[in-house]
């Protein structure tokens, strides 16, 4: 599309309150910066991160101020339609032209501590992340929206031949997390064993790396019995239902039933839970690793903090992930889209006026990784 053939207005998906129905708001186009894209959104899905900014969560516990009114929505793929001044590259090789399919992260600076000496640009303290106010320039700067604006300082990501707009957009956020997360872990070896904690999409990826990193034994532990049923799909040599097993000692009584009293050499928390930092570390092995990358709710528990001494626990954070987790993130379902079913984890779609009604089941959990379809009448 030439400049001139641009829309000049795309509707979005709009949060003014918090927790009430979202506003579909025209909101304008705007110039395209050098180095800025403007893309049509193929598609977009829910995370369990936009309930948390729609319901208030993260502004009333101060985890993340938002200035509302904001465009929901912060995984998303799409088109280029638009190009802003000058040559871009993929991350990965390769010049950005309009009509490719992309998907691309979030601004960063490029010159904090963060993103310049340690090289860890996903804590950028002044990232510019999707789903900011969209009364000032840029404005279209969330997924829920016809037309989307990727910040000049975004990396860009061209997505596979052959991966559904789908897959890309879940993967832009869940995937990308787990797949950064696996790095943070370290190696795994083929004796050992994984648990994930959490069978919602994070914790199914993260099953799904589990079986590809190459653990002997992976154990994940959730709810309903359908989401067992795909993470037995996707890798899980073992699944422990919270709902049969409904105390943490009963979990962590089964994890150790299952690894001979030792203990599980990477636990992975990707539920969300309040109870579960507390239970899975627990249910690390003397020497292991625990890691936490579904924690996103305001909440705060109690632990023993002796514990991690004692048992020599490694306790990792993860949050989000940088231009090469992304990349990888594409790889991974161009390569292993025979071996697993992305299509499982992907529930109802959803136009921009019902948006509303896809984060209501997110958070009754009807819905596992609902799609919103921009583009559905
Ligand atoms: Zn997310
Ligand atoms: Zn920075």
């Amino acid at each position: 599309m030439s400049p001139s053939a641009l829309p000049t207005t795309s509707r979005a998906a709009v949060i003014t309150e918090f927790g009430a129905d979202l506003e579909v708001r025209d909101l304008p186009v705007p110039e395209l910066e050098p180095g800025a894209l403007l893309v049509r959104v193929d598609a977009a899905t829910v995370c369990g991160s936009d309930v948390h900014v729609w319901d208030g969560s993260l502004h009333a516990g101060g985890i993340r101020p938002i200035n509302l009114p904001v465009v929901a929505g912060h995984e998303m793929a799409g088109t280029v339609v638009g190009i802003g001044a000058g040559d871009l590259s993929y991350t990965g090789g390769g010049a950005v032209r309009s009509g490719d399919r992309i998907t691309f992260t979030q601004g960063r600076c490029g010159t904090c501590h963060h993103c310049a000496v340690t090289l860890q640009p996903n804590l950028c303290t002044s990232r510019r992340s999707y789903g900011e106010n969209c009364e000032a320039f840029p404005y279209l700067v969330g997924g829920f929206s016809e037309y989307c604006y990727v910040y000049p300082s975004a990396r860009k990501i061209k997505i596979p031949d052959g991966v559904r707009s789908e897959w890309a957009s879940a993967a832009s956020c869940a995937l990308r997390t787990v797949i950064a997360a696996y790095e943070r872990v370290g190696r795994i070896e083929p004796w050992q064993t994984v648990v994930v904690q959490g069978t919602g999409p994070l914790g199914l990826f993260a099953t799904a790396l589990a079986k590809k990193s190459g653990a002997g034994r992976v154990i994940a532990v959730g709810a309903p019995d359908d989401r067992l049923e795909l993470a037995r799909a996707w890798g899980a040599t073992d699944t422990l239902s919270v709902a049969d097993l409904p105390t943490p000692d009963a979990r962590i009584g089964a994890v150790a039933d299952l690894t001979g009293g030792v203990g599980a050499e990477v636990v992975m928390e990707w539920s969300g839970a309040r109870t579960a930092f507390a239970e899975g570390l627990e249910m690390v092995r003397r020497g292991g690793r625990y890691l936490v990358g579904g924690q996103v709710g305001p909440h705060t528990v109690e632990i023993q903090p002796s514990t991690i001494m004692k048992k020599g626990i490694d306790v990792i954070g993860s949050m989000s992930g940088a231009d090469a987790h992304y990349f990888k993130a594409m790889d991974f379902l161009q390569r292993n889209q025979d071996e697993f079913d992305f299509d499982a984890i992907l529930t109802n779609r959803y136009g921009l006026h019902e948006v509303g009604a896809a984060l209501r089941g997110m958070q009754n959990l009807s819905e596992m990784k609902p799609i919103v379809d921009p583009w559905l009448a």
